[in-house]
């Protein structure tokens, strides 16, 4: 008999409800849940294709160990456990606490008890040398969210519902579905700017597919975001268009910010940014002008030298214009279950407490950034990492230059990896300890119900009951860690209750987290049994979710000390760095990446109705650059830089910036032949190859993935190449 279940997508931040119909244990079909109270029915073709991703014979289902001749075995769980004990023990009472090292790939954001247990692990472990995802992507924001407010996840998130004007830079929601910026239906909300009359201007080194939704659009070269908004910050003040009395009332600093930006009139940074002054200053003043505006950045903002400065001076534009913490402005959301409380108890918010060995980049949430794994496993030294573990994610095509990382894990002593797949990472492993299918666990989305455009509240129970030998990833770090000395919280009950429960048997169930973030929450019942606030067994009762309505203002409860600190000493500093950037020498052409609806960094390519079709791993080439270089439509060239090169089809188009190339990250599979079959024949060129892990946003250690300086070069003769340009955004399907 066929069931059909309502669940949130775990795959994306957008936080999708489906409506997932299985029989006999398989998915047999998945569409929107039109009664989801944030989706409203929309999906994208990845949560479609969940129940593809489900049968996927590829996932691994039972623990493996590699052999000598690199391929690998089933073992049992307890043969696997043992083997992965043993080696994290012998690694550390070889090197040391920071001779075993954590990564924390990606996915763990969408799986609540394994982000939960994944920080008492590490902590656990006591080592130095954890790292995550977020030094690859997010970084930049969450320390300026650090610096300006006190907590790194207090991130104001554009009113989208009830805007007058949006400038939105190096972002596209139309293809990531939303990034620190949850949308949930996200075509019918950005469609909706410009049906109520409001505006929606895109500045980004390409015209992606958002700049369909948008009411104007300017190339900007990567890396110039923060020149870009220094002008406009200059214009702002300049003009006088800044509320003086208005912002001291909710900041400190003001004066600082001013004297600060009196250098970079908008003509200084015009070439830098590649924006005309003239559109810098008739920006700045239509937003100073608008009813409501906000300005909102993201990837191309934060994976670039200067991310966490360009951060800042977003916040900067949204606060001086008297948009912060206003409706139709930025706002932060009210989530019903709150973790900002749990991740200060959990030291989250800090910053530079130690450095990497190696290069000494500077920790941050407890982590440090990726762009250092590889050489703090080649170099030797006290300290060197000799051991690793990794929960999800695959750095060995997300890190920069991902050939060095590669290396490196296969120089690794011992490797646990915490996969459901034998990828260009795990390969490198010496056990592999596979979770169950996320549609056999729970799903609470802990992170982004606060970075949402409206308050929702949704819980998922499992699709399908978890095989009979099967654990979910924090079940699996629970028993590392118990059996390596301990989890620790570094919250004294929490660790006695664990330690206590360990010893007797009772293993602690993340979901009781939840329950008491929602209990203690704005909207909790407080443990009352009369109260009709909320708690997990009420939630659950609602499949489709709870609306808690539009965000509010009222943002002081989410600020250290009620004030927003604009004028942090580390960012006005770093302004020097960006001065000197304006005067250095540009360079002819430089690579950014780019995302697709069907993609999902690496996860998504081994779904063969997600790879079907036309090759989406191309390189973008402005015309003039292409005539340059000698190559036309079609033709495989070869992209250069000092790490390595790379080849891809060209796509001669005027939809990308000129000076600018263009590939999509998270390909590369030509290596995974027999365990990523479907993925393997797509192969596509590896970003990472090219990318540099030197070059990194200096105040936070994020890799500037964005920007790196390439040549380009025919790779074959031009004789089966088409000479005309595509117009590649604006001729691509619509979809989602
Ligand atoms: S946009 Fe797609 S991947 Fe993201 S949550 Fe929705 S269905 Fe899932």
């Amino acid at each position: 008999m066929p069931a059909v279940h309502f669940r949130t997508c775990h795959l994306c931040e957008a936080m999708c409800g489906l409506e997932i119909t299985t029989e006999s244990g398989r998915v047999t079909n998945v569409r929107g849940d039109d009664a989801d109270v944030f989706s409203r029915g929309h999906l994208c073709p990845k949560g479609a294709a969940i129940g593809e991703q489900y049968d996927d014979p590829d996932r691994v289902r039972v623990p493996l160990r590699r052999r000598p001749d690199g391929r690998f075995e089933a073992i049992s769980w307890e043969a696997a456990l043992d083997f992965a004990v043993a080696g994290l023990e012998a690694a550390r009472r070889a090197h040391g606490r920071n001779g075993v090292a954590f990564y924390i790939g990606n996915p763990t954001v969408h799986n609540h008890s394994a982000l939960i247990l994944s920080q008492a692990f590490a902590r656990g472990l006591g080592t130095r040398n954890l790292y995550d995802a977020n030094s690859l992507d997010a970084n930049p924001r969450l320390l300026a969210s650090l610096l300006l407010y006190g907590a790194a996840t207090a991130v104001p998130i554009p009113d989208v519902d009830h805007t007058d004007f949006l400038l939105m830079l190096g972002a596209n929601p139309a293809a990531s579905n939303g990034s620190l910026l949850t949308m949930g239906d996200v075509r019918g909300r950005l469609k909706g700017i410009r049906a109520r009359g409001a505006r929606l201007v895109l500045v980004d080194p390409r015209r992606t597919e958002t700049a369909e939704w948008a009411t104007e659009h300017h190339f900007i070269r990567p890396g110039g975001d923060a020149a870009f908004l220094l002008g406009i910050v200059h214009t702002l003040f300049q003009d006088g268009l800044v509320d003086s009395q208005r912002v001291s009332a909710i900041a400190d600093g003001l004066d600082d910010v001013k004297r600060a930006v009196a250098a970079f009139p908008p003509e200084r940074v015009a070439a830098r940014c590649g924006v005309d002054a003239d559109v810098i200053r008739r920006l700045a003043r239509e937003l100073a002008a608008a009813k409501s505006a906000a300005v909102y950045g993201r990837i191309g903002t934060c994976l670039n030298e200067f991310g966490t400065t360009a951060s800042w001076l977003i916040d900067v534009c949204n606060v001086i214009t008297g948009n912060f913490d206003r409706r139709g402005g930025v706002l932060f959301p009210s989530p019903a279950a709150d973790p900002s409380g749990l991740a200060k108890k959990l030291g989250v918010n800090r910053y530079a407490r130690w450095r990497s060995r190696v290069r000494g980049l500077p920790e941050f949430t407890g982590a440090l950034p990726t762009a250092a794994l590889a050489e703090e496993i080649t170099t030797p030294g006290e300290g060197q990492v000799r051991a690793l573990v990794t929960l999800a994610g695959n750095p060995a095509r997300s890190a920069p230059d991902s050939g060095a990382l590669e290396k490196a894990l296969a120089s690794l002593d011992h490797y646990v990896a915490i996969d459901t797949y034998i990828n260009e990472t795990t390969r490198h492993a010496h056990v592999i300890l596979p979770p169950v299918h996320a549609l056999e666990r729970g799903h609470f989305d802990l992170l982004f119900h606060g970075f949402a455009v409206r308050n929702t509240v949704k819980y998922s129970v499992p699709v399908f009951p978890k095989p009979a030998d099967g654990r979910e990833e924090w079940e699996i770090l629970y028993t590392l860690g118990m059996r390596l000395g301990g989890l620790r919280f570094g919250i004294p009950v929490l660790d006695r209750t664990l330690h206590l429960g360990w010893k007797a048997g009772i293993r602690l169930d993340p979901d009781r987290v939840i329950d008491h973030l929602l209990r203690t929450g704005a909207h909790g019942d407080r443990y009352s049994p009369l109260s009709k606030g909320l708690n997990l067994a009420k939630l659950k009762q609602s499949p489709h979710g709870i609306d808690l309505g539009p965000l509010k203002p009222g943002a002081a409860p989410r600020i250290a000390g009620g004030r927003v600190a604009l004028a942090p000493e580390l960012l006005l500093r770093d302004l020097e760095r960006v001065a000197a950037d304006l005067e250095a020498s540009s360079v002819a052409l430089v690579l950014i990446g780019r995302r697709h609806v069907r993609s999902n960094n690496s996860w998504m390519h081994n779904v063969p109705s997600l790879v079907r079709g036309k090759d989406r791993a191309t390189a973008w080439v402005h015309p003039t650059d292409a005539a340059a270089a000698g190559v036309v439509n079609g033709q495989r060239v070869r992209v250069t830089s000092s790490v390595g090169s790379i080849e891809a089809t060209a796509e001669v188009t005027e939809d990308v910036m000129r000076g600018v190339v263009s590939i999509p990250h998270g390909f590369g599979h030509g290596v995974v032949g027999d365990t990523l079959r479907v993925a393997a024949k797509l192969a596509g060129p590896n970003l990472n190859d090219v990318t540099d892990s030197s070059r990194v946003d200096a105040i936070s250690g994020t890799a500037a993935l964005n920007g790196t300086p390439i040549r380009l070069s025919a790779a074959k003769p031009a004789s089966r190449a088409r000479a005309r340009p595509s117009r590649a955004a604006s001729t691509r399907v619509r979809e989602g």
